[in-house]
């Protein structure tokens, strides 16, 4: 938990913080995950205030829809990768996105 508090402080100040910092209405942006670059390392999840993001076992036809050597990482990772079960949830802090280390994730307006 309390790694879980220095990631939030650390995203928080990072200067290319995009989104609206929170203000935005549910469901006008939602974050977008790569999962060619998704490392299913969970800072997401530990970062953000609403719940969006689960890690799970990627769904078999995403997994084939991926490259061959996007595969091969995704496997290395245990095929572990990043749902948006509750996207529209979203409030556009924009801590997802600094806080991933892969820069997988991006916050689109939906
Ligand atoms: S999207 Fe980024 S922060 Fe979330 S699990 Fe994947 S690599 Fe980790
Ligand atoms: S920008 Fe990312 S961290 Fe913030 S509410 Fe949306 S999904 Fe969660």
């Amino acid at each position: 938990m309390k790694d879980a508090a220095a990631k939030v402080k650390r995203a928080a100040a990072h200067p290319d913080r995009p989104g609206e910092k929170c203000q935005a209405p549910a469901a006008s942006w939602r974050p977008v995950v790569d999962r060619a670059r998704c490392e299913g390392k969970r800072d997401c999840v530990d970062v953000c205030p609403h719940k969006v993001f689960e890690v799970r076992t990627i769904d078999e036809a995403d997994f084939a829809a991926l490259s061959f050597f996007a595969r091969l990482k995704v496997r290395a990772h245990g095929k572990q990768t990043a749902y948006t079960p509750n996207a529209d949830q979203c409030r556009a802090c924009g801590l997802c996105v600094v806080a991933c280390p892969e820069r997988a994730i991006t916050l689109v307006r939906s």
